[in-house]
Formats: structure tokens, C-alpha cells, sequence
């Protein structure tokens, strides 16, 4: 537990810093999961004129293009079982979503873990499990997979929408946007590892690997308001009682046994070389070859791509809170309980 006057003092230093930079900074926090704590724990009034805080591409759901959901869809039309997490199922295909499908008798199963989904599996069906995620769930497909060999099932595909955080980050940072700071996703760190985002340092501008609760986060702000203040583009952990400097060197050694590189869409960012995962060569037996056509959305009202790029904030796009709501979601970035939009409805006192 931090004393009032500990946090206090923390954000008032946050204060000063900024006062002595002498401006507004724009900082991009990239995982939803710190969005959502920005939002809920009200640092964006509270840092009002000070910070702007901008939200990244880092929640997987509000990234995967509607034609993935699509070819789900068509899958369970050709009495596929598919599997995947309740955070997909309301997102916007280009004529229904997974849930609209499920409830129009599509066999669609949520499951809670992909090793879970494997365990319940039933003989007669032929399984599709739904893998989307950064490398933070990248290990729990991996899991599952293993387990698939051992029980030596026949039954069971992965249709792979991973991603990998590097990439889109990196063409992030070089194409669509100046940042004055990062905060980095504390989830991925803890795979990857301090190490897995020294990258960012080649970019100049000084980040920081951050947890989710609110005192990690204001001290998450003091680290990179001085980074700012000092030009110290160093990588800087504020996350250290998880992420270790290596990363979890176990399930990264798993993502690289079953999974390798492979080109992945991103929603605002387009094709990005290297920027998903897919099974590796040997494992393909297991894998779901899907198709669609990376620069046809169907809903072009929707802003999600302008939102996830920080072009745009959620309420500015026209459609929010009016039609868009997490009741009706008009696209992923409202579905999905990281996303921006979501939070940004949930949480308000925005403007
Ligand atoms: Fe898309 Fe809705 Fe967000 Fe607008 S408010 S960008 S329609 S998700």
C-alpha cells in the first residue's frame, strides 16, 4: 500500500518534469490492458494539458481484419466445431459476427484456455481452434499443440492470427506517428523481455516496460518524464517483479519449436513483413490455410484503423456512443474490452 503523500509526491514530480520539458507530450501507451488502467484510474484528467495519452495497436482483437471472422464463419458453415475466446465473438464480420453466427446454429464453443479447448474436444468434431494473440498467448497455443501430438489427435486445426509486437511497432514509430514516449506492454515483456524491445531505443524515444496497476503506472510516467527530460533512450523496466531483462526463456523457447515469422495484417497498418506467426512447416497437418483480401473492409464508417494508429481518438469518430456502443459494436475497437473505444465509453469524462 503507497501513502497518500508517496503518490502525491510522485505526481506532482511528474508535473515538474513536464513543466521543465515545456510542453504537452504525447505519449502512446501500446497494450490495451494500460489503456483501460489509464482511463479507469482517470490519469487522462488528471494529467490534463500535461499528457496526451495516445492508444497503440497492441490489443490483438481490435487489430484482426473482419475477413478472419469471416472464414471462421464459413469454416462452421462446413461443420467446423470452432473454438475460440469470448473476446472475438462480437466482433464484426462482414455480414455477421461469430456470435450472430453462433446464435444462427453455427457450432461455435468459447473456450478458456487453447489447452482446455484441446482437453474437451470431442471425437466426432472436427475442431478449429481460433489463434489470435500477441506473443504473450503465442505460449498457450504452443501448449496446446504439444498436446495435440500427445493425444495424437486427428480432429483438431489452429487458424492462425498471431502476432508478433515488434513489427507493427516499429512500422508505427518510422510511418505514422511522433511520440515523445512509450509505454510499453508489460503482458509481452514478460515473454520477451526487456531485451525483446531494446529496438525501440534505435527510434530515440525513451520507453518503459509498465504493470497495470495505477502506482506502476504513475511510476511508469516518472521514469519516462525523466527519460524525456535526460534524452535517455534507454529501455527502462518499471515492471521488474515480472519482467526479467532475458524474458521467460522457456516460453520463448516454445513459441520458436512450433511457430516461425510470417507477413500478418494489422488494422490501420496494413501487411506487415514479419509481423505474425504461423505453425511451422511440419506442423502444418494442423494448420487451417485462410484467405481473404487484406484491403477490402466492409465498414468503412468505422475509424478503428484511424484510432489504433492514433490519428483519431475514439470520440471523434462519428459513429461513437451515437450508433457504436459495446452493445451495438460497429467494429472491434468498441468489442473488445481493451480496445480504445471501449474504454474510452466505459470510463468517460473524456472530453
Ligand atoms: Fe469503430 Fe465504433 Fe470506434 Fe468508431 S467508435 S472507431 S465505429 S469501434
Amino acid at each position: 500500500m503507497q501513502t497518500l503523500e508517496k503518490v502525491n509526491t510522485i505526481i506532482n514530480t511528474i508535473k515538474n518534469n513536464i513543466e521543465k520539458i515545456g510542453r504537452q507530450l504525447r505519449i502512446i501507451e501500446v497494450c490495451g490492458t494500460h489503456t483501460v488502467s489509464i482511463y479507469r484510474n482517470g490519469f487522462h484528467t488528471l494529467f490534463k494539458g500535461y499528457i496526451d495519452f495516445i492508444s497503440g495497436p497492441g490489443c490483438p482483437v481490435c487489430v484482426t481484419h473482419e475477413g478472419y471472422i469471416d472464414n471462421l464463419i464459413e469454416l462452421a458453415k462446413m461443420n467446423h466445431t470452432i473454438y475460440t475466446f469470448g473476446d472475438l465473438l462480437k466482433v464484426p464480420g462482414k455480414s455477421m459476427s461469430l456470435a450472430e453466427a453462433k446464435a444462427k446454429g453455427a457450432k461455435i464453443k468459447i473456450m478458456y484456455s487453447p489447452v482446455d479447448a484441446v482437453e474437451n474436444i470431442a471425437e466426432d468434431e472436427e475442431a478449429i481452434i481460433a489463434a489470435v494473440g500477441f506473443e504473450t498467448t503465442v505460449p498457450a497455443f504452443a501448449l496446446s499443440l504439444e498436446k495435440v501430438l500427445e493425444k495424437d489427435l486427428k480432429n483438431v486445426k489452429f487458424a492462425c492470427e498471431l502476432k508478433t509486437i515488434d513489427q507493427p511497432l516499429k512500422i508505427l514509430l518510422k510511418d505514422h506517428i511522433k511520440v515523445d514516449g512509450l509505454i510499453l506492454p508489460g503482458h509481452v515483456a514478460t515473454i520477451l523481455g526487456v531485451d525483446g524491445f531494446k529496438f525501440v531505443e534505435e527510434f530515440g524515444i525513451p520507453s518503459v516496460i509498465s504493470g497495470f496497476e495505477k502506482y506502476d503506472i504513475l511510476l511508469s510516467l516518472l521514469s519516462l518524464t525523466q527519460s524525456i527530460l535526460d534524452n535517455d533512450f534507454t529501455v527502462k523496466n518499471e515492471y521488474k517483479r515480472v519482467v526479467k531483462k532475458e524474458g521467460n526463456t522457456v516460453a520463448i523457447r516454445y513459441i520458436e519449436r512450433f511457430f516461425e515469422r510470417t507477413d500478418a495484417y494489422f488494422r490501420g497498418l496494413g501487411l506487415i513483413e514479419g509481423g505474425g506467426l504461423r505453425l511451422k512447416s511440419e506442423y502444418s497437418a494442423f494448420s487451417i490455410q485462410l484467405e481473404y483480401d487484406y484491403d477490402s473492409l466492409s465498414n468503412s464508417a468505422c475509424r478503428c484503423a484511424d484510432v489504433l494508429t492514433g490519428k483519431l481518438k475514439p470520440f471523434e469518430c462519428p459513429l461513437f456512443e451515437r450508433v457504436c456502443t459495446p452493445q451495438t459494436p460497429k467494429g472491434a475497437c468498441m468489442v473488445s474490452q481493451e480496445g480504445s473505444c471501449n474504454a474510452y465509453f466505459r470510463f468517460g469524462k473524456w472530453k
